[in-house]
């Protein structure tokens, strides 16, 4: 069993249920709904599709809903419409249909937020231009200094530029209350600058009592700087590596990822790397030798998830990419889990007690080689710590709390099993084992941890830990 886990994003290539069952079957273990593409009743039918498989299934992933946030574009363009070094072009808040002199752009108080010098990037960074006068109203004017094709609807990035806009706009509130009313279990942030716009997407997720948790996605220089106070406000984090690529220097953005990784598993945190992990799969039925390399990098670091964007919306082989990338990553995990990661519980921690027991879950079971972990949860608490220490065993966990089994999937070495019953801690102890066993996840010989609260019944936090020998 694979334990970094695989988030595919849905697009045309892959919306078929027929699809979705063998993407789900080859390693799936969180759907990405992007809400920047489709409208909100397209991507609610997806939702119910993959809630439907996963009921027929058995089986359990994550719907991750990704809000499109401020993304700024540019109008339409001529064809044809071509930007050389030196050239002028005026960008203006007025619709109209561009041309190489003046084009729209979606972002009303640019004029008033830009500041002469600042770089605007166009269409993936590919066209560099430089802010060259703003009238504060309506136009801005700038100088071409890395001209090409320019062409509609392209995204702009202003890496320099506070952005005024706010994270959450009026499409990402009807989408994510769509998202939310369809029961998603993790919401994407998009452009994320600080740990308030993280606060204001929680109010909305705490009015509507939905318990979906909130990805960073980190992509703008301004919340890498801040990373540290995202962490702390966010329940996951994903490198969003596609944007922030354009608005930090390239070559920043593989210390920026290791150093993310390090930062969400020490604060237990999932965290996600993504975009063109395997690009060249969109076309071709073998990824370069450096695609395998990327994942393979990131599964060593220990990330959370490795993510297919374009790979598994509009690629060819939705379902042989992840078949690849699953090889891949079980392929890394072999020699890379040999190590407690994590961050060694403190006294002053709020959670001192089950931290602490956790912790050494982790430790006893590398020590004993212990086929697997087992914990009972309801919050799902005890999974996510055991999780961010990369113990090397599978970490098994059970609970009542149906709402939080597939939002588990996210989680590194993570599956969820639905148990109920709660008798005595050893009736259950023996239950899980026997359940374990029936599913040939264990066998006898096997040596496990059990973790739970006792007394069972009170479902509180967890203060006990048992090794047991199967069979014995
Ligand atoms: C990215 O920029 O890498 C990313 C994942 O964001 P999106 O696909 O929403 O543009």
């Amino acid at each position: 069993m694979k334990r970094t886990k695989i988030v595919a994003t849905l697009g045309p290539s892959s919306i078929k249920s027929r699809v979705l069952e063998k993407m789900l079957y080859q390693g799936v273990n969180v759907f990405r709904v992007n809400f920047s593409h489709g409208s909100a009743e397209e991507n609610r039918k997806t939702i119910l599709k993959i809630q439907a498989i996963l009921k027929k299934t058995k089986r359990h992933a994550a719907i991750l809903a990704d809000l499109q946030g401020p993304k700024l574009r540019i109008g339409t363009v001529e064809e044809g419409a071509f930007l050389d070094p030196g050239d002028l072009m005026t960008f203006t808040n007025k619709p109209c249909s561009g041309t190489k002199e003046k084009v729209f752009m979606t972002y009303d108080s640019f004029p008033k937020d830009v500041k002469v010098g600042e770089m605007i990037l166009l269409d993936d960074g590919k066209l560099l231009m430089r802010v060259v006068s703003t009238n504060s109203k309506n136009e801005v004017i700038a100088e071409t200094i890395q001209g090409g094709p320019l062409k509609s609807n392209k995204g702009v990035n202003l890496p320099n530029t506070r952005v005024s806009l706010p994270c959450l706009t009026d499409k990402d509130i009807y989408d994510l209350n769509i998202a939310l009313d369809a029961g998603v279990d993790w919401v994407g942030l998009s452009f994320v600058r600080g740990k308030q716009d993280i606060k204001n997407l929680r109010k909305i997720i705490n009015e509507k009592k939905s318990g979906a948790g909130i990805v960073a996605k980190i992509e703008k220089p301004e919340a890498v700087s801040d990373i540290d106070a995202i962490l702390d406000e966010t329940d996951a984090v994903m490198v969003a590596r596609g944007d922030l690529g354009v608005e930090v220097p390239m070559e920043s953005v593989p210390l920026i990822q290791k150093m993310i990784i390090s930062k969400a598993i020490s604060r237990a945190k999932p965290v996600i790397v993504a975009t063109q992990m395997m690009e060249s799969m969109i076309n071709s039925l073998t990824p370069s030798r450096a695609e395998v390399n990327d994942v393979s990098c990131a599964v060593i670091d220990g990330a959370d998830a490795v993510m297919l964007s374009a790979e598994t919306s509009v690629g060819q082989y939705p379902v042989e990419v992840v078949e690849a990338m699953s090889k891949i990553v079980k392929a890394s995990e072999l020699s890379s889990v040999t190590r407690i990661k994590g961050r060694k519980p403190q006294p002053e921690d709020k959670r001192f007690v089950s931290n602490a027991l956790c912790y050494q879950a982790a430790k006893t079971a590398n020590l004993v080689e212990a086929r697997s972990i087992c914990a009972l949860t309801f919050s799902g608490y005890s999974a996510k710590l055991i999780s961010s220490f990369r113990p090397k065993s599978n970490v098994y966990v059970f609970t009542s709390n149906r709402s939080i089994l597939n939002k588990l999937c996210l989680f590194w070495g993570v599956t969820g099993f639905y148990y109920n019953s709660m008798e005595s801690t050893d009736q259950t102890f023996v239950e899980i084992s026997k359940m374990l066993k029936s599913l040939s996840l264990i066998e006898d010989g096997d040596t496990i941890i059990q973790l739970a609260s006792m007394p069972i019944k009170k479902r509180g936090m967890t203060n006990t830990m048992r090794i047991k020998q199967i069979g014995a």
